[in-house]
């Protein structure tokens, strides 16, 4: 093998050599896949949907299924009323589920990562809008290289529309299970909606928009932790 020394710096050059480890990510036009993997994958995603996006509107005797009251420090889980003393339940809960995804990663790989990860949900769902709006791979790619027009403008606004309306349900469902939705509902009709249920209804609607529509992999790749654990 052969190697190559290291050159000493010329005398009197300090000059500073800022070297970039971050390669600037290029836009991605994924092509669609089929098969029964990607079956798989639809499936998840419409039953993790249907969980998420129906249950905060289950009624349970008389008041929502599943509820965080934050204010009233109660849980409602169905039956089960939990308070915050009975906290150890939950943190034997997430122990319990950390371990079993471990256990799930090392006996049949990325199962988490590939079919619920949320990530992984939302980023399907809007290459499914954008797919609908803007055609398959090679008209995407086609429409980024042309020059904006009145069609490119009113393809991409109903793009972004179509996923900023999602964005925005998503952010009022997740808020929908710390204030009762039906309640949330009213407000919102209403235009009375609170500082803070406003500021996690966007927060949460912007993270959908920003993390589904344009991070994607980025997300894997670099913020989070279970990817660091693969
Ligand atoms: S690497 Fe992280 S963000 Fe990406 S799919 Fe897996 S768990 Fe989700």
């Amino acid at each position: 093998m052969k190697t190559i020394p290291i050159q000493p710096a010329p005398p009197g050059d300090d000059e500073e050599i800022v070297v970039s480890l971050y390669a600037a990510q290029e836009k991605i036009q994924s092509r669609s896949v089929t098969g029964v993997f990607a079956r798989w994958r639809w499936f998840f995603v419409w039953a993790t949907q249907l969980v998420f996006y129906g249950l905060a509107w289950l009624p349970w005797n008389g008041r929502q299924a599943v509820l965080f009251d934050l204010e009233a420090r109660r849980f409602y889980l169905f039956d089960l009323i939990l308070y915050p003393q009975d906290f150890i339940y939950l943190t034997g809960l997430l122990v319990i589920s950390a371990l079993a995804l471990f256990l799930f990663t090392a006996v049949a790989g990325r199962l988490w990562c590939g079919f619920t990860c949320p990530q992984t949900v939302y980023t399907e769902i809007f290459m499914w809008i954008e797919r609908r709006v803007e055609g398959d791979r090679s008209a995407r790619l086609r429409l980024d290289a042309a020059p904006m027009s009145a069609a490119k403008f009113g393809k991409r606004a109903l793009k972004h529309g179509l996923w900023g309306a999602l964005s925005l349900w998503t952010g009022f469902t997740f808020v929908g299970y710390f204030t009762p939705i039906r309640e949330l509902a009213g407000l919102v009709a209403s235009l009375s909606l609170g500082p803070w249920q406003t500021f996690w209804i966007l927060f949460y609607g912007l993270a959908t928009y920003g993390n589904a529509g344009f991070l994607r992999e980025q997300v894997c790749k670099y913020m989070c932790p279970y990817a660091r654990f693969q």
